[in-house]
């Protein structure tokens, strides 16, 4: 192994925005030997040996991580039981699983079970995205400046959590170890809330679409125009960016965090409430000090570097500038 070298062969299970992303940065940096990998659909696996981030392809979790010294389990949280339970056999001794779920309780929960002794489980998440998926999504400099969360269990193996914290300071994240739970919590309030606010406006405007429609004629013809569309620069464009986020991927964050995220979606309820009932009875001293409030948050996620977003560019966000709380 040369000393850049950090593992000789590595199994990623699942190719998509991370998998692939993770597969860049580890193969531009020559961290690892080989990659082998695998996803669910054969359009994918073949999709990433041509674009060439993955040596090679295997049709099961199981073939994927034969003399694997890491596994990265890359794909939606509710897949990883059936996951780690497929690939528990093939994996050899010593070797370390990872993965990049958006929770962890779960995958702590659904994975630990089903590891050989001698398998060293300690689960990461690193705090980067797009709403961008699969194999053609990924590029190396997606974790650069951002948060990896790794929360290893209580006496985890000294050396499989110190590799795993490499692997990501390498590919150039900050990389921050915490309890499972409190990242649950964490991640509720930071991610979670905000992913399900996006789905809920933007399907809100989608049932009201219909009421919100211009008909105009021209040249003879009756045009039938979207006002949600057409004046979405007003806020809700933000809004669509992030509910339009991987659906199985969201669905299995919100099924597989369902305490902290109810926990905290009661509480914003109640503040939402609040909002309201300052709207109504004219209280302006209310709301003005909550926006200073939050004007402040936002000058502090800008001075944490964290304002910046890979996103998909689109026209008039060429800079790429827009928040993005992704998971
Ligand atoms: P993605 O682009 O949709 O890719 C998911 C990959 O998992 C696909 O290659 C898919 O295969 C594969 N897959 C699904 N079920 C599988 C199974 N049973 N066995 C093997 N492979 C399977 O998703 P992603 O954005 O990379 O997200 C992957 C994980 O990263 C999720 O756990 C998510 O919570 C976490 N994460 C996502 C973000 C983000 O912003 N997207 C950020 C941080 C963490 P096919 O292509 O064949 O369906």
């Amino acid at each position: 192994m040369s000393d850049t070298v950090l593992f000789d062969r590595v199994a990623l299970i699942g190719l998509g925005l991370i998998g692939s992303s993770l597969a860049w940065a580890l193969k531009r940096d020559g961290l690892v030997g080989h990659i082998a990998g695998t996803a669910r659909s054969a359009a994918t696996r073949s999709k990433a040996v041509e674009l060439g981030f993955i040596d090679s392809a295997h049709e099961t979790a199981l073939e994927a991580v034969a003399d694997a010294d890491i596994v990265v389990i890359c794909a939606p949280v509710g897949a990883c039981a059936a996951i780690a339970e497929e690939m528990a056999p093939g994996l050899k001794k010593g070797a370390i699983v990872t993965d990049v779920g958006s929770v962890k309780m779960a995958v702590i929960r659904d994975v630990g079970p089903h590891l050989p002794e001698g398998v060293h489980l300690v689960p990461g998440h690193p705090v980067a995205g797009t709403e961008n998926s699969g194999p053609e999504s990924g590029f190396p400099e997606l974790f650069e400046g951002r948060y990896c969360i790794v929360t290893p269990a209580p006496g985890a193996h000294e050396a499989a959590v110190n590799k795993v914290v490499e692997m990501w300071t390498k590919v150039g994240s900050n990389v921050e170890l915490m309890d499972a739970v409190h990242h649950d919590r964490v991640l509720a309030i930071t991610s979670h809330l905000p992913h399900l606010i996006a789905y809920s406006i933007v399907g809100t405007a989608s049932d009201l679409e219909e009421h919100l429609q211009r008909e105009s004629v021209q040249n003879g013809d009756l045009i039938r125009t979207s006002e949600v569309i057409k004046f979405s620069a007003g806020g809700f464009r933000d809004f669509t960016r992030i509910a339009a986020s991987d659906p199985v991927m969201w669905r299995d964050v919100f099924l597989n965090n369902k305490e902290a995220v109810l926990e905290v979606l009661g509480r914003f309820t109640e503040d939402l409430t609040a909002l309201q009932r300052a709207i109504r009875w004219g209280e302006g001293d209310i709301l003005e000090s909550l926006f200073e409030r939050t004007r402040d948050i936002r000058r502090g996620v800008i001075e944490m570097k964290q304002a910046g977003s890979f996103s998909a560019v689109e026209p008039g966000q060429e800079d790429g500038s827009d928040p993005d709380p992704k998971s």
